[in-house]
């Protein structure tokens, strides 16, 4: 089956008259190599993203680790 990357249907059907699938939901038309370049650049946006993410957790992480090798020191300096 073939995914329409508008609407994420599962459902497009190859019309072999126009040699493009076609989504019944949203009704976009596309060729085959059109749909692949489609779901291609889907897949690097989510890549991205992804990167994003990960670089905003690893600036998390370093907060936290910064905040709690701080209050590891405070009890120390008491006597
Ligand atoms: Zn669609």
């Amino acid at each position: 089956m073939v995914r329409c990357p508008e609407c994420a249907s599962p459902k497009m059907k190859y019309d072999a008259r126009s040699s493009r699938y076609v989504c019944p939901r949203c009704g976009l038309a596309l060729s085959r190599g059109e749909l692949d370049r489609s779901w291609d650049e889907q897949r690097s946006a989510y890549r991205r993203e992804d990167q994003e993410d990960a670089r905003a957790q690893r600036r998390r992480d370093y907060l936290d680790w910064w905040l709690s090798s701080k209050e590891k020191e405070k009890p120390k300096r008491k006597r």
